[in-house]
């Protein structure tokens, strides 16, 4: 499923084909994903885009009197094809601008398309998300504020988009071991200095990962992130019963809100 990191390599590659180009056609050869694509992208071409944004795992492109509204779901990428380019059986929606076509391939049709004339902030998906782990509305204060008044358990309040958006699965484990915190730990319970480890742990981790996805990148953007190159890197994540890299002992997996979570207990207290 792709992660903030896969959609921030997402923007990151295909913002600098889209900026200042003009929307020439569109095609829609399956409306039926998560919601049904909106027939207001008919409209689209004349139009330019001016800038590609992310919130969360929605990507905005900025067309100036509305935004297109893309979300990957479960199994959508994005990827760009010479015009002309026979689409394959799960390529739903095209968009064909700067003499190129931006493709979205989604075989479980969990993405979305959406068009909104609204400010994108308004929208009904993107006003109730939680802070961006990677801009500086997540400083160590604010994560103790937010916290404060949580019983719940650290790793699940980490993973809950309504507070802070994109600190999935993997990213949280991972987090919370480079922070040395048990992710069993009350968010409530966290010092000041528990949460400015763990607010710089969570943007190193997931910069690293967007680094790593960045490397991988051609004409194809949007891998799945359980693979490759940062999963094989990981500290806890993924590796039961092995030794922990830092101090030897094995790494444990638990289930929290019925999800997996690797630690050490050795180094996370
Ligand atoms: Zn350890």
């Amino acid at each position: 499923m792709p992660e903030l990191p896969e959609v921030e390599v997402t923007r990151r590659g295909i913002a600098p084909k889209l900026v200042g180009k003009s929307i020439t056609a569109v095609a829609v050869r399956e409306a039926r994903l998560r919601w049904r694509i909106p027939s207001s992208v008919s409209e689209l071409p004349g139009r330019s885009v001016r800038a590609v944004r992310r919130r969360g795992k929605y990507l905005l492109l900025d067309c100036g009197d509305g935004h297109l509204i893309v979300h990957l779901g479960m199994s959508g990428s994005l990827r760009f094809v010479p015009p002309g380019t026979a689409p394959g059986k799960h390529d739903h929606f095209d968009i064909e601008i700067g003499g190129s076509v931006l493709r979205l391939r989604d075989p479980r049709r969990f993405g979305a398309v959406l068009w909104t004339e609204a400010p994108a902030e308004a929208h009904p998906l993107i006003r109730h998300l939680g802070i961006e782990p990677l801009s500086r509305a997540l400083s160590a204060a604010r994560l103790h504020a937010l916290s404060r008044s949580s019983a719940v358990q650290i790793k699940s309040f980490l993973m809950d988009g309504r507070r802070i958006v994109g600190v999935g699965n993997i990213y949280a484990s991972e987090s919370l071991f480079l922070a040395g915190i048990d992710p069993r730990k009350r968010a409530g319970r966290l010092s000041a200095e528990h949460c400015a480890l763990l607010s710089k742990s969570i943007k190193r981790t997931l910069r690293t990962a967007i680094r790593a996805g960045g490397s991988s990148l051609r004409d194809f953007v949007g891998s799945d992130g359980t693979e490759g190159y940062f999963q094989r890197r990981a500290w806890v994540y993924d590796r039961a019963g092995e030794t922990c890299r830092r101090c030897g002992a094995a790494i444990r997996k638990i289930v929290q809100g019925q999800r997996a979570t690797y630690f050490c207990a050795g180094c996370q207290k």
